[in-house]
């Protein structure tokens, strides 16, 4: 399989999930991933999900996490969800290559929608010299993010981990102000495209669900960050803004994601990043996509 771009179909609308890389995260940089990942998890129960996954916490000393960006061709338009961490590691800022590859101009791209601003989502918002990668597009993001990345308090309220994110935000959320259009609720952004409200992970961190005929996908972003989020939503991670607002919007929008059977996108997830959310017990399990070579 390419492991860079996927094709697939949404009813009749043309999508492609877009990797533009990853990076490792493991300390000193950043704590352990099961700190990361599942800060207030019990040792206990930790251990034994953990194990359950192939997986010993004191052995697991890094977590390599993909960034996957989602394209999709909708009423005439190219609309293109987060750009990416851009030049924030080596091993990030693959997006533009892999649209390219895919016969995609960035001046091509009208509409690009930011689910959030930690900066794997933003990143890719300017080039190396400060210029918009997407030329021709409106930005399109909840309103809530906007003003606290924008803020004086932002400072304030994130906390040591969190902080370290906000010079991203100042230096990639400016340059597209002219451009950018601010949702409060949940609404159609084109047809079939629709904002989610998905708040928690940040403050307005939203999900956005695609639609055509009788079929869905609802790409969730950072709403979980690890499969292991869907059977425990109430394991926050370490940079989850508002924990109790993250595990409310967890339920809410995994519990839709298994009624509906919608294709699902999560950022983070081994690539293509696309699967389906299946009922178990009291909460889910993350069932991937069969991808062909
Ligand atoms: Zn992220």
């Amino acid at each position: 399989m390419n492991t860079e771009t996927y094709s697939f179909k949404v009813g009749n609308l043309e999508c492609m999930a877009l990797s533009d890389g990853g990076l490792t995260y493991a300390p000193p940089m950043f704590p352990p991933p099961a700190t990361i990942l599942f800060n207030n998890a019990p040792v206990g129960a930790l251990n034994r999900v953990l194990s359950e996954h192939d997986l010993q916490p004191e052995q697991w000393t890094e977590w390599t996490s993909p960034y996957t960006c989602l394209l999709v061709e909708a009423a005439g338009h190219l609309v293109l969800v987060d750009t990416g961490a851009g030049g924030l590691a080596p091993s990030t800022g693959r997006l533009i290559h892999n649209l390219k590859a895919a016969g995609i101009a960035p001046d091509d791209i009208d509409t690009v929608i930011l689910t959030h601003a930690h900066p794997d989502h933003i990143g890719g918002n300017i080039d190396g010299e400060g210029k918009l990668t997407f030329p021709n597009a409106r930005y399109v993001m909840w309103k809530e993010e906007w003003a606290f990345w924008t803020s004086e308090e932002a400072a304030l309220k994130l906390d040591e981990h969190a902080k370290i994110m906000l010079p991203f935000a100042q230096r990639n959320l400016p340059p597209i102000r002219d451009r950018l259009e601010l949702v409060d609720h949940e609404t159609e952004i084109l047809p079939g495209v629709r904002a989610v409200a998905a708040p928690g992970h940040t403050p307005g961190h939203m999900a956005v669900a695609i639609s055509s005929g009788r079929q869905q996908l609802l790409c969730i972003s950072d709403t979980v960050l690890h499969p292991v989020h869907l059977e425990q939503p109430e394991w926050y991670a370490v940079v989850d803004f508002a924990p109790e607002q993250v595990v409310s919007t967890r339920r809410r929008i995994l519990n839709e994601a298994a009624i509906g059977k919608a294709l699902v996108l999560a950022f983070h997830f081994p690539f293509p990043g696309l699967g389906h959310v299946i009922r178990k017990g009291t909460g889910w399990r993350w069932q991937p996509i069969e991808t062909t070579a």
